[in-house]
């Protein structure tokens, strides 16, 4: 049985924690690993913190261009080790092996943004700005930034952060998951290779209690969380109150609009990706599919192509689709089933009870589809992060435009058309940080920020791209007289 360690001060070492929690495969309940879990992780974020302080002193004075180049190391390493993670992310999360590499190639695009720091952390300067005198910006790094991480994109989430943090000169530390700590201590493993002076990073496993002793610990300058959204609000609050930066991503309920012009054939294909991939746990997965006027046959080609994807264990390269990530979560999502149908919903594709040959023990929910949700009911309000489709059936695009604009969440919209003008005010009017045009999951590349609105984000500055060099850097600015008079002849 595989004990967790923490990465603390370039060397791993066993928690101060007696407690742990199993780590289990949402497929077979096999426990894979046990992971420290209570208060005495707070002790472990102590020690993470002070070797991180400590590191931060030399770490922030070395050039950037320096500072990057473990950096490439390490995209060469993920390379190298890619297939190995993606199991390990499949084995724990459950998501198919398709979509663990591919979760990990956005992880590898993210490092390799970060290599280009030495021109994203590049500033302003104003020659003259009085007579003899010049002004400019400088970017310096804050200090230890910590991240503490969901658990539906275990090898890539991490990612958003971790490269631009170091790449600006600070140090870091991460609190994975405790539902899924496998893939970065694998990954650690790899990051303990690339020449990182001791202290620069840490790993520290545990839930709410080291959380809260990263939330609370004075040395701690910012935090970068993703998750729930009530946990998002929380932790903005609790850092905020702390004085600490903080960036908090939330959940999401996203809505697809399908206009009566759409390719309905590459409409439905994308869709349905885009609701059961990952099995619906994806912060970006559309979950309220509105369809507005006439648009033919489309019920009937979703219930296809919903019922017939292949739902098994991710690492069966034919499976299309895995088990959700616990028992727990699966009561749950079925519970809302059952609520959406006391809301007087209908099922035109029941998932529940669903029995997987060879898994019986999976959390499995096979694809379903509800229709006829009254849109003031609480199902179609709520994140569910299952494999489950809502149909709803509104007459124009004004009206689709706003349902969207009154839920609570702002993740992501889409909307599928041929019209360039009906595109143009979707994008445009539409309430979401992250917008699809026949575009299923408008997940942003690494040089984009990952955007969310309203409950969906709590924070000014997003992952990713050049709003992460913003967020893991403080601006100075520099107001200097040179007066012409004591320029000396040489
Ligand atoms: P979660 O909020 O339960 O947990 C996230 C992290 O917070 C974990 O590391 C966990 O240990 C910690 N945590 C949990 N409860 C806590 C508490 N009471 N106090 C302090 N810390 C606590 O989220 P999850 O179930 O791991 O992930 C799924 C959620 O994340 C979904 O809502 C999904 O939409 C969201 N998500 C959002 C994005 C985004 O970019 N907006 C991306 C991925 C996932």
């Amino acid at each position: 049985m595989k004990v967790l360690e923490n990465y603390i001060n370039g060397s791993w070492s066993a928690s101060k924690e007696n407690n742990y929690r199993d780590v289990i495969n949402p497929a077979t309940q096999e426990v894979l690993g046990r992971v420290p879990y209570g208060t005495h992780t707070a002790t472990d974020v102590a020690n993470a913190v002070e070797a991180a302080s400590q590191a931060f002193k030399a770490w922030s004075q070395v050039p950037v261009m320096k500072r990057v180049q473990p950096l490439y190391k390490l995209k060469q390493l993920l390379e190298e080790h890619a297939e190995d993670i993606a199991r390990t992310i499949t084995t724990e999360c459950g998501k198919t092996l398709a979509e663990s590499r591919g979760e990990l190639q956005r992880a590898i695009e993210n490092v390799e943004v970060a290599c280009g720091t030495p021109m994203l952390i590049q500033s302003e300067f104003s020659e003259n700005i009085a007579g003899g005198i010049d002004e400019f910006m400088i970017r310096q790094p804050l200090g230890v930034c910590a991240c503490i991480a969901p658990f539906n994109f275990p090898g890539m989430i991490p990612f958003w952060f971790l490269p631009y943090a170091i790449a600006c000169g600070n140090t870091f530390i991460l609190k994975p998951s405790e539902k899924v700590p496998l893939t970065m201590t694998k990954v650690f493993g790899l990051l303990e290779q690339i020449d990182l002076p001791k202290g620069v990073i840490s790993l520290v496993h545990g839930g709410k209690e080291t959380v809260d002793a990263l939330l609370d610990h004075p040395e701690v300058r910012a935090i970068s969380f993703v998750g729930s959204s009530n946990i998002a609000r929380y932790i903005y609050s609790r850092a905020a109150a702390n004085g600490k930066r903080v960036q908090a991503q939330g959940g999401a309920k996203n809505p697809v609009v399908i206009l009566p012009d759409a390719d309905i054939d590459m409409s439905v294909q994308i869709i349905a990706d885009s609701v059961y991939g990952c099995a619906g746990q994806r912060c970006l997965a559309a979950s309220n599919i509105i369809t507005v006027g006439d648009n033919g046959n489309i019920k009937d080609a979703l219930y296809e192509s919903a019922k017939n994807r292949k739902t098994g264990f991710g690492l069966d390269e034919k499976m299309e689709m895995g088990p959700v990530i616990s028992m727990e979560s699966r009561v749950r999502v079925e519970s809302l089933i059952d609520k959406a149908i006391h809301e007087g919903g209908k099922v035109l594709l029941d998932g529940r009870n669903a029995k997987i040959d060879g898994f019986e023990q999976g959390n499995f929910i096979r694809p379903t589809i509800l229709e006829g949700l009254p849109l003031q009911g609480e199902t179609v309000r709520t994140e569910i992060f299952g494999p489950v489709m809502s149909l709803i059936e509104l007459n124009t695009v004004d009206e689709a435009l706003d349902f969207i604009n009154n839920g609570q969440y702002g993740n992501m919209a889409c909307l599928f058309t041929s019209s360039g003008a009906n595109a143009r005010k979707f994008r445009s009017l539409a309430n979401a940080g992250n917008i699809g045009i026949n575009i299923g999951v408008a997940a942003p590349m690494a040089q984009f920020p990952f955007s969310g609105w309203k409950e969906s984000f709590f924070g000014d500055l997003h992952g990713q791209g050049r709003h992460a060099i913003e967020f893991f850097t403080q601006t100075k600015i520099v107001v200097e007289r040179w007066p012409k008079e004591w320029s000396r002849k040489f």
